[in-house]
């Protein structure tokens, strides 16, 4: 399969070819139908694989930009890849007129709430401050349709359980999850089955 063939508008294309992968990686190949067919998944990759290009190329093409509320939110487990994230879907959504944003320990509170109260179509951030975020009710929660939880086995290692469970709380109950981790231990196979139905499990 190509990009092409994967249906992706023509707008999301334009900014995917700005990155001249000629290619879908393995996981962007397995991951990115079913996510875009509403499904649940689970996909046990490492970073190097193309996992955030997958994201973002996932995101990218399930926003309705017609609407500015917050309709996907990714997280991570450091700042670096918040941000990291942030920065593709910019660049990968940029034809398409895609908005995100990154909510991060360490920047200022107030530029957050600017960019949130603008509209933004993404959030990618870490869960203390996205938790932080929701409960100022500056990010609106009840748009969102697709949660991505990435490099989740980290999250956990770096002591984010609650603050994942008490963000998760916070979204609609028709929600959409995509769970991306480098190892499967208990933990996280807990966490899917709490958030997740009848997932689709992929190992790249
Ligand atoms: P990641 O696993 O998302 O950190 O990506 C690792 C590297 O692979 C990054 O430098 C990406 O730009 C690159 N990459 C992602 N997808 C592709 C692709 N389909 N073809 C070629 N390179 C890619």
């Amino acid at each position: 399969t190509s990009f092409n063939d994967m249906g992706i508008k023509e707008d999301v294309l334009r900014g995917l070819y700005a990155y001249g992968f000629e290619k879908p990686s393995a996981i962007q190949q397995r991951a990115v139908m079913p996510i875009l067919q509403g499904r649940d998944v689970i996909a046990q990759a490492q970073s190097g694989t193309g996992k955030t290009s997958m994201i973002a190329l996932s995101v990218c093409q399930i926003v309705d930009t017609s609407s500015r509320e917050v309709q996907a939110l990714i997280l991570s487990p450091t700042r670096e890849l918040a941000s990291q994230t942030e920065k593709t879907i910019q660049t990968m959504g940029y034809h398409a007129s895609i908005q995100a944003h990154a909510c991060i320990g360490g920047k200022s509170v107030g530029e957050d709430i600017r960019k949130l109260e603008n509209g933004v179509h993404v959030v990618s951030g870490t869960p203390g401050r996205v938790c932080d975020m929701i409960k100022r009710r500056s990010l609106r929660t009840r748009a969102i349709k697709l949660l991505i939880l990435d490099e989740s086995d980290e999250m956990l290692s770096r002591g984010f359980k609650d603050q994942i469970y008490d963000v998760y709380r916070y979204l609609p109950p028709d929600l959409q999850v995509c769970l991306v981790s480098a190892t499967l231990p208990h933990e996280i196979l807990e966490m899917t089955s709490k958030f997740m139905t009848e997932p689709v499990k992929i190992l790249v």
